[in-house]
């Protein structure tokens, strides 16, 4: 350990750190621009001078490791003088283009600015112009103008994807990023650049100009595009997801996620093809129903089956609460053992830095609750061919689209009954007998284990009418979440969608079971008390950043 001295006051600090990371640590403001934690120092920007007593010149502070004895000023006239220098340099060919950047509200230039500015230009010479609107690839675009030049996303682009594409180009103020010939910024990651570029050179081509910042609330989530389960910002207005960007978890994802999860989960939710409200069939054509009229239509026809008759296939995109209320459901009602899910475990592409095969969140959590350890070992093949052959003639699917795989084809037609619980038309709610819908991720409260047993959170950041109960009883800060829920013409949730454990117990107490639950927390506590794999675990230690769930347990009840 050395001791240092920070503005007269004396600390123990790690003798490898750098004098910027035991700031950090001690909660003490350095600015800087350049410096990440997670990429190597380059040490260009020069916002992190301090002066360090008996050196003669300041110092930087990313760069400079701290010794024992030291003795570090980092707000005396001499390092806000030199710090206003540095933002008057690098603001004298800055664009005002603060009301039009996507940047503004979360930028640190804009931030620094405020705080370390001489708060006025000297400069009345013509700004250098550079190229504006430069598309570096599909997902990024580039403002020349705005860029600082501190570097982040070329060390990102070679030290984490490694796969250097970008580098600098001209000298002085005609400096400039650029990509290297004959490519493109284009890698599985690339739009986490726009996420570390400390100014808005970088901005995201999907969300260009869709919102403001400050006009969204975020929400802590977890990414479903994988079973890396990515810990993640869910950003919404207006009860719609706008963005999504890369929450930290050492444990998971880093700062990172990739870019298949940022785009290709959250339009779903708000696309639509989303299932608005509950449908049942009347004369061969399916009609829109109160969620009453549709519970009690699946409790009927349910009792016309025999326990054998019946088969459901449960699901790894959605929640370990969904799939212990229909595991629960399936033995309590209708007797059936067989609680079988498709398994999409080798389906996808891999790398070694975050992207999984497995493109569903939530594979090990069902595993583990033994949805597939059932008494008969029936498999999904097995299923196929008892439908074939007319031995079950009633199906309960959640979100799984069978139709898309070629072995399920021309057979569920010879259903008697088929009850799917989705969150978006298909081709197998085209020909359900019953379709309910179903809310997203991005609506409920739930858990999901990622492929290390990591049992991660979901809250929900948009409502639907069918779970608007949630809103009752929220603190105020949850509300300023839901606030965005309403639209500029006070127009709240139009989707009447509901969670799995919620539209499978109503089913279940109409058939005369008592499922009691309240909340998707009521069945987690009761996952914990009955589950090896989830003893010990809640809400409350899972908390922010999951908890591991013991997956050496014995699987299932
Ligand atoms: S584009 Fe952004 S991240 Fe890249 S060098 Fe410029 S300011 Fe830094
Ligand atoms: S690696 Fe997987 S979990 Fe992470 S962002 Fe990509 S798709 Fe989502």
């Amino acid at each position: 350990m050395a001791t240092i001295t920070f503005n007269g006051k004396e600390y123990q600090v790690d003798e490898n750190t750098t004098i910027l990371q035991a700031a950090i640590e001690l909660g003490i403001e350095i600015p800087y621009f350049c410096w990440h934690p997670k990429l190597s120092i380059s040490g260009n920007c020069r916002m992190c001078l301090v002066e360090v007593e008996r050196m003669p010149k300041l110092v930087i502070a990313c760069m400079t490791k701290v010794a024992d004895g030291m003795v570090i000023n980092t707000m005396n006239e001499r390092v806000i003088t030199a710090r206003e220098a540095v933002m008057e340099f690098l603001l004298i060919n800055h664009p005002l283009d603060c009301p039009i950047c996507d940047e503004a509200g979360e930028c640190k230039l804009q931030d620094y600015a405020y705080n370390y500015s001489r708060g006025v230009s000297r400069f009345d010479e013509t700004k250098v112009h550079k190229p504006k609107r430069v598309p570096l690839g599909p997902k990024v675009m580039f403002d020349a103008e705005r860029c600082i030049l501190c570097s982040r996303c070329i060390r990102f682009c070679e030290e984490v994807v490694r796969k250097p594409q970008l580098h600098f180009v001209q000298r002085g103020d005609h400096t400039t990023i650029e990509t290297f010939p004959d490519e493109e910024l284009d890698n599985p990651y690339s739009m986490n650049v726009i996420d570390i570029c400390p100014v808005g050179a970088l901005t995201s081509r999907d969300f260009r100009f869709r919102s403001r910042v400050w006009e969204m609330a975020s929400t802590e989530s977890v990414c479903i595009g994988c079973a890396r389960g990515c810990n993640t910002y869910l950003w919404t207005r207006n009860n719609q997801v706008m963005r999504l960007t890369p929450r930290i978890n050492e444990s998971v994802n880093s700062h990172w996620m990739c870019d298949y999860g940022r785009l290709s989960t959250y339009k779903f939710v708000n696309d639509d093809l989303r299932i608005q409200e509950p449908m049942i069939k009347q004369d061969d054509k399916q009609i829109e129903v109160a969620w009453e009229t549709a519970l009690k239509t699946a409790a009927q026809r349910l009792k016309e089956f025999k326990p054998n008759e019946i088969e459901v296939i449960a699901s790894p995109f959605t929640t370990n609460e969904d799939n212990y209320i229909l595991a629960k459901f399936t033995r309590k009602i209708t007797k059936a053992k067989m609680i079988e899910y498709i398994d999409h475990i080798n389906e996808g592409d891999e790398d070694d830095i975050l992207i999984r095969a497995d493109k569903t969140p939530n594979n090990t959590g069902v595993r583990l609750l033994g949805l597939r350890e059932n008494d008969t070992g029936t498999t999904l093949h097995e299923i196929k061919e008892a439908i074939r052959q007319k031995k079950v003639k009633c199906l309960i699917v959640m979100n799984e689209d069978l139709l898309e795989r070629e072995e399920f084809r021309n057979i569920l037609s010879s259903l008697e009954l088929l009850i799917v619980h989705s969150w978006r038309h298909n081709k197998t709610t085209a020909i359900a007998d019953i379709v309910f819908s179903a809310a997203t991720y991005a609506e409920v409260e739930g858990t999901i284990t990622n492929f290390e047993g990591r049992v991660q959170r979901l809250k929900p950041a948009i409502i639907t009418k069918g779970e608007n109960r949630a809103l009752e009883g929220l603190s105020m800060s949850r509300w300023d979440t839901f606030g965005t829920a309403y639209d500029k013409w006070g127009r709240g949730p139009r989707r009447n969608a509901r969670s799995g454990w919620e539209v499978f117990s109503q089913i279940a107490n109409l058939m005369g079971e008592k499922f009691t639950y309240q909340s998707a927390e009521e069945v987690f506590n009761e996952i914990s008390e009955k589950i090896p794999a989830f003893k010990g675990l809640s809400y409350q230690s899972i908390g922010r950043l999951g908890a591991m769930a013991k997956t050496h347990e014995k699987v299932g009840v």
